[in-house]
């Protein structure tokens, strides 16, 4: 990769460019996507597309979401800065990192021991002590750290996993995309009340699906 300044400089406007003209407008977002390095998430010969609006592949058949739907949702989850988050697809880490500054405190889980390890590895370096990275099958959410003011999937359910909706807390927002996995997909807002949920739908995407199980390398 250039490490020519003025390269870099302006790589990283045409980044920010592209994401405020896909609706990501929030100020503080926008910051946070500024100063969290994708490159550092997307290793092997993609690299060097890391400031481009695009997901790419990150190993164990995963990929690393388009910055511009990161920054969609991370929006759509509308963090003060208080917030326990549960994401649930950790892949590279780059969607927990930029959530690790916006909410107190993230736990990521997949169900791929490998993505943890190696994201895991990346929040050490960078010194993301507010976040817990676990392998574990997020389909029945994260029981010992429940409930949550925030859950996030990054990964497309047919429905809304009932474990993560009795995970929320009664004031909570969860954005998910839920759809078929060959399919476009919708992201979708789920806020709890005391009564019960209310869904909005925000914007059509395409994810990787959610599938149910320890992924077979560990
Ligand atoms: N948020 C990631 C992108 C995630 S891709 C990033 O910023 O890079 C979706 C991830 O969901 C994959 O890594 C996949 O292994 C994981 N996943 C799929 N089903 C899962 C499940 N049931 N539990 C936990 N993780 C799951």
């Amino acid at each position: 990769m250039s490490v020519d300044p003025a390269h870099i400089a302006e790589r990283k406007m045409q980044f920010l460019f592209a994401l405020r003209s896909r609706g990501v407008t929030e100020a503080r977002v926008l910051s946070v996507m500024e100063r969290v390095d994708r490159g550092l998430f997307v290793r092997g010969h993609f690299a060097d597309r890391a400031y481009e609006d695009m997901p790419l592949p990150i190993g164990c058949g995963q990929t690393i979401s388009q910055p511009s739907v990161v920054g969609l949702m991370t929006q759509a989850l509308k963090l003060s800065g208080r917030e326990k988050v549960l994401e649930v697809g950790t892949g590279s880490g780059y969607q927990a990192a930029i959530l690790s500054q916006l909410a107190r405190r993230v736990y990521t889980v997949d169900r791929h021991k490998r993505l943890v390890v190696e994201a895991s590895a990346i929040f050490r370096d960078l010194d993301l002590t507010n976040i817990t990275a676990v392998t574990a099958d997020g389909s029945h959410g994260l029981p010992d750290q429940a409930p949550f003011d925030r859950i996030l999937l990054t990964a497309a359910a047919e429905d809304t996993p009932g474990p993560l909706l009795a995970q929320l807390k009664i004031g909570g927002i969860m954005v998910l995309p839920v759809g078929q996995s060959d399919a476009v997909q919708s992201l979708i807002r789920v806020s709890r009340s005391a009564t019960g949920y209310d869904y909005d739908e925000l914007t059509p995407v395409r994810f990787v699906p959610l599938v149910e199980g320890i992924g077979r390398d560990g």
